[in-house]
């Protein structure tokens, strides 16, 4: 039940969650056959990685890469490991970013996925360290990635280090581009700051499930910084879209056979 978000709760003494924006209730099996949707209201509840992983790849067929790294308290900053701790012991997961290999519709691909439950996903050594050895993989593999963004931004008790992840990702990026090999994106609810700055945009086709919020700085701070009232939608997937930020707006459902679509006509002829 570890993929359970804000948006989604427990109900009480029951094997049911409720729907945090109309209260439905639901069991987890009959959300499942729904695609993690609210049947209701139609909000998409978060995956956890494991979740996305079962839910986008063929059965069995994810084979996980470096499990086990895990981040260091550079700067001793306050709390940080408590943090650290409760992160992995509430997710079981060692950081917010799962790699490895999988298949999708029989096509093989390198796939990362982060998980906004760790920290809100955000980007310190170890993910920027396991998604960097990934495109590393990928590009003396000849595979495609199809990386899955979440993130609230770099992580602040990492301070500089988490900034360098940036650049280092971008690079490992850059050479997979060059080795003619595809990126596919997809933004998920929520992808922001350094994600976003970085290989969130970077994909060669940028997919978003609708409604994601995707953004770098936060509506407050842009709306302060350039005295302006800012629509509705601002920073909402169709915002992006009708902004080519973004290449198509997919729903959940179709999210798998698009992938797979998109894999299969960029296959590589050997
Ligand atoms: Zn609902």
């Amino acid at each position: 039940m570890s993929f359970i978000d804000n948006i989604m709760q427990k109900v009480n003494g029951s094997a049911k969650v409720a729907c945090k924006k109309c209260s439905h209730e639901d069991t987890l099996s009959n959300l499942e056959q729904h695609d993690y949707i609210c049947p209701e209201c139609g909000t998409y509840f978060r995956l956890d990685a494991r979740a996305r992983i079962k839910y986008i790849t063929d059965r069995n067929s994810f084979k996980e890469l470096d499990k086990g790294l895990v981040s260091k308290d550079f700067l001793e900053f306050p709390n940080y490991q408590d943090k650290l701790e409760k992160a992995r012991h509430d997710t079981g997961e060692d950081d917010a970013v799962v790699c490895g290999t999988a298949f999708i519709a029989d096509n093989e691909c390198a796939v990362f996925v982060m998980n906004s439950k760790f920290i809100m996903a955000s980007m310190g050594s170890v993910v920027g360290e396991k998604i960097t050895r990934l495109f590393e993989y990928a590009t003396e593999h000849q595979l495609p990635v199809v990386g899955f963004t979440a993130s609230g931004g770099a992580r602040m008790q990492e301070g500089v280090i988490s900034l360098m992840q940036m650049a280092k990702v971008s690079g490992a990026v850059k050479n997979h581009s060059n080795a003619g090999l595809l990126y596919i994106t997809v933004l998920t609810d929520p992808t922001t700051g350094g994600v976003t700055a970085s290989f969130a945009m970077q994909g060669d086709i940028i997919l978003a499930e609708p409604k994601a919020l995707i953004g770098f700085a936060g509506r407050r701070v842009v709306e302060q910084t350039t005295k302006s009232k800012l629509p509705d939608n601002f920073q909402k997937a169709g915002f992006l879209l009708e902004h080519g930020f973004v290449d198509a707006i997919v729903p959940r459902p179709e999210l798998r056979d698009t992938i797979a679509e998109l894999l299969t006509i960029h296959k590589r002829s050997v």
